[in-house]
């Protein structure tokens, strides 16, 4: 089985270099930030600049299907009414937009927190701000949008939404499928309280997420292990095969059947235990099939 596999790749020196930094690793899928993930301001794409990635990846053997966006981590898209709020808004349009015109089709976003005014204030906050996003992109003039909106599941930290599968699916429901798609975390999901140490867990997991979700809708998996318990909430991704979840659960999702179009992609640490081409080869050797 061919997995469509890859890593968080860096921009550095240009969006263009994200394709050959994909490549040099062997990723045959990658996600990326269009900008610096910890900062609100960013500069506006050139048509320079995006010509030279929609050319390096038409280039490449990895297909457009398998490219990905995530939102810089700074907006909170459930955050009551406040400047930040509105703020996070504009971020949203803008890499909305950012997408459109690099040829990504999936953008993957936060719930975000509802910081303390409860998770229906929360959810209606959010449902707003993607909601506004979209209708200010076609305000915009631009060709119409391409981009799939995919809401990643959370690991449930104080007051953040879409730790839940029935959450999400709630929240899927009022959204609907047309600009909307799902991106799931197999870090958040542990942390959540859902095991998938074992083959069992995995196929009750699977089975439930496709019940209430529908496998169709998911787009991306994060593929990460976890540092954490299992409900421990904790944010902390991990090699594979060597954190909580460990080999044999994340063994059995990735050779899941009705998973194999879906491409993996690892947010994965670099330190002295693996760097990303470790991990992309632990993977392919040791857990595919
Ligand atoms: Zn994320
Ligand atoms: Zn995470």
């Amino acid at each position: 089985m061919v997995l469509k596999l890859g890593v968080h790749v860096s921009i550095s020196g240009g969006i263009s270099n994200s394709v050959d930094n994909a490549l040099k690793i062997g990723c045959s899928a990658f996600q990326i930030f269009t900008r610096s993930p910890r900062q609100w301001k960013t500069k506006e794409l050139t048509p320079n600049e995006t010509e030279m990635f929609k050319e390096k990846l038409d280039n490449s053997s990895i297909g457009p299907e398998s490219v990905v966006v995530h939102m810089p981590y700074l907006p909170n898209l459930s955050a009551p009414t406040s400047e930040m709020y509105e703020k996070s808004i504009l971020v949203l349009t803008d890499e909305i937009t950012r997408c459109n015109l690099l040829g990504i089709p999936y953008l993957v976003i936060h719930l975000g927190s509802h910081l303390g005014q409860g998770p229906k204030n929360g959810i209606n906050q959010l449902v707003n701000a993607c909601t506004k996003s979209l209708q200010s992109y076609s305000d915009r003039g631009l060709p119409k949008n391409r981009v799939k909106i995919l809401l990643e599941n959370s690991a449930g930290q104080k007051n953040s939404i879409g730790s839940q599968i029935e959450e999400i699916q709630s929240i899927f429901n009022i959204l609907g499928k047309n600009d909307y798609g799902l991106c799931i975390d197999t870090c958040h999901l542990f942390a959540a309280g859902y095991d998938l140490s074992s083959e069992t867990g995995v196929t009750t997991l699977i089975e439930q997420i496709d019940s209430h979700l529908g496998i169709e809708n998911i787009k991306i998996i994060h593929l990460n292990d976890s540092k954490g318990d299992l409900g421990s909430n904790l944010d902390r991704h991990y090699h594979l095969g060597l954190g909580k979840i460990g080999e044999s659960g994340l063994r059995h999702l990735v050779n899941y059947k009705k998973l194999n179009k879906i491409p993996f992609i690892m947010e994965t640490p670099i330190d002295a235990v693996r760097n990303d081409i470790d991990n992309i080869e632990f993977v392919r050797n040791v857990l595919c099939k």
